[in-house]
């Protein structure tokens, strides 16, 4: 079915195209025309219009990465039928050389190509799935299109100037940050820009306000009412002046939140093992179920995304600018990108009085609970660097954890070097000041700069915490500020604990991502697949009741797990045992002056 409807779309894209590129001006050698209103076939119709390319400009490329998704997604493997013509509708040979690389012949001739892209949400390419809030998804409800997704460039044209036109049902919503020129054509500087530049389009309920100079315009997508953009906006605003407050300055003029609730079948359905939010410098693009708690979780997700706008997109290396979409490049300072924006989203919400110091401390804890468990002989540049090998891949994940801690303890040593006069918050914007969105860092001198512009003792920090794998020091560091910390200690919970904590692995299996001595014991390992419990097998269905059963059961229970390793079946005998509260913080009895000094600091954007 889906096969007849792309034969004949592709004919009639063909003859109804008589060649009629339009050029705005002489300098555009691209113009895109996205067509959304045959969607029925669930597949997006391009024609790109081409002026003026010489004969070797003939490659014509899709991303094979894009900015803050740190992995590799070739979108290359969703194009289909590309053919390339040329003025007078003559087919030219266009032959696929690599998974994202076409070349065409006699490009000096080249006038449009016509090509069409499969979405990403439910395409039968389900091998190294793209994440939901990179991908695309195209059915009668709405339209998620993220550009880099669908439209390419020409090789060595990354830096021209670009048109696309979008032709889409009359009675949808259309949100972006892109704006339109005087011939109903959406603009982009750059390849960069358009890729920064995602579109959500349909039956969208819309909402917007304006948190100091920054127009924040809302566009949200939602089976469920509940999740619609008044109320989303309304749970957001204090979210938004508290980050305005700690940014203290507007950076961009207008911000763009565009989001995609589904109903959690769609999600099972489409085989997404998480989901998230993707930033832009203009705006950022969620993908969530509709089951998600609306003033927890979103509101840290928007504090997160939209504190990029300070960096990666504000404060960036020259590693990254101009973005290599062809050859996956990391940059070693994925700490700073992600671990201070995930620090600041939780410090700026203790700053704002939106939590307190003891909800911010139980962050700092539940964050070092997770740290435990990745690998900690990899180090956050090491890390940043290797992010895009199959081994870290996974292990990315703890930038948010590790990379946020070291962040949070980087702050209180600044603090407490500068007499509680200049801490992260302060660094972090005085380098914002000197580079920008088209002013990169330098990669290699960075580390160098940060310490010539801070404290000779953050040399020592730096190389044993960010380049280096020494444990975090947070009850030296928390001490500081008068606080307790507990590594471990009896819990009050009485419900025993199993010991053991369980993710999907890419193959949406029950998998072992951390366990505790016991389990070890009993003979179990990370990466174990977990096939049964209690002789009944594990499954979305059945993982709750029997869980449930553990909890109502009692220390020095045993209960039988089977897991599968390297094809072959194991059994275990697991004692349940006395449940622990890991990494508490607690009020110190007595604080000295020079404690609340520091802690006063520490509670406000300086
Ligand atoms: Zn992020």
């Amino acid at each position: 079915m889906k096969k007849l409807f792309l034969t004949i779309s592709i004919l009639i894209t063909s003859i109804a195209n008589p060649l009629a590129a339009e050029f705005p001006g002489k300098s555009i050698r691209v113009v895109y025309n996205v067509d959304l209103t045959n969607y029925q076939d669930d597949l997006f119709h391009i024609t790109v219009f081409v002026n003026g390319l010489s004969k070797e400009e003939d490659i014509f490329n899709l991303p094979a990465t894009v900015p803050g998704t740190y992995s590799i997604l070739d979108f290359g493997r969703y194009v289909k039928f590309l053919s390339a013509f040329d003025k007078d509708g003559n087919e030219l040979t266009a032959k696929k050389i690599s998974t994202n690389q076409w070349q065409v012949s006699n490009a000096d001739k080249l006038a449009k190509l016509v090509y069409d892209v499969e979405d990403t949400f439910d395409s039968d390419n389900t091998e190294n799935k793209v994440i939901p809030m990179a991908g695309t998804s195209i059915n009668n409800e709405f339209i998620l299109l993220n550009t880099f997704a669908l439209l390419g460039y020409f090789e060595g044209h990354q830096s021209d100037s670009i048109r696309i036109k979008i032709d889409y049902k009359s009675d949808w919503t259309l949100g972006t940050s892109l704006t339109k020129d005087e011939n109903g054509y959406f603009v982009a500087e750059t390849y960069d820009h358009l890729a920064d530049s995602p579109f959500l389009i349909g039956n969208l309920s819309t909402s917007s306000t304006t948190v100091n100079d920054i127009k924040v315009g809302m566009y949200v997508y939602s089976p469920d009412t509940t999740f619609n953009a008044a109320n989303i906006l309304k749970v957001a605003d204090k979210i938004l002046k508290s980050s305005a407050k700690f940014i203290g300055y507007s950076p961009v003029t207008h911000y763009n939140f565009l989001m995609v609730f589904l109903g959690k079948e769609d999600f099972l359905k489409n085989g997404f093992l998480g989901a998230g939010a993707l930033e832009h410098s203009y705006s950022s693009l969620f993908v969530f179920p509709a089951s998600q708690d609306l003033a927890g979780e979103i509101q840290d997700d928007i504090a997160h995304e939209f504190l990029h706008i300070l960096t990666p997109l504000n404060l960036h290396s020259d590693i990254i600018e101009p973005f290599n979409f062809e050859i996956p490049t990391s940059s070693e300072h994925i700490w700073l990108y992600e671990g201070i924006t995930e620090w600041a989203s939780d410090i700026m919400q203790l700053r704002g009085g939106i939590i307190t110091a003891e909800e911010y401390l139980e962050r700092i804890s539940e964050k070092a609970k997770i740290n435990e468990r990745f690998n900690q002989n990899i180090s956050l540049t090491a890390l940043s660097q290797n992010v895009y090998s199959e081994e870290i891949t996974m292990q990315f994940l703890n930038f948010y954890n590790k990379g946020a801690i070291t962040a949070a303890l980087l702050d209180i040593r600044l603090l407490e070097l500068s007499n509680g006069k200049r801490g992260l918050r302060e660094v972090f914007l005085e380098l914002l000041n000197k580079y920008g969105k088209s002013r990169p860092f330098s990669e290699k001198n960075f580390f160098n700069e940060f310490i010539n512009i801070t404290y000779p003792e953050i040399e020592m920090f730096i190389a044993d915490y960010i380049i280096g794998t020494e444990p975090l020091p947070l009850n030296k560091y928390f001490a500081k500020l008068g606080y307790d910390y507990i590594y471990e200690q009896v819990s009050a919970d009485a419900h025993p604990s199993l010991g053991l904590q369980m993710g999907m692995n890419n193959n949406q299996e029950f998998a072992i991502a951390g366990l505790s001595e016991e389990c070890k014991n009993a003979g179990l390992a990370v990466g174990d697949v977990v096939i049964k419990v209690f002789g009944e097998e594990v499954n979305m269905q059945s993982i709750q009741n029997l869980f449930g059963r553990i909890y109502s059961m009692h220390v020095g229970d045993i209960v039988e797990i089977t897991v599968r390793r390297d094809g072959n079946e194991i059994s275990a005998s697991v004692p349940l045992k006395q449940k622990m509260d890991k990494h508490v913080f607690r009020e110190m009895e007595q604080i000295t002056d020079e404690q609340k000094q520091l802690r006063e600091a520490w509670l406000k954007n300086l």
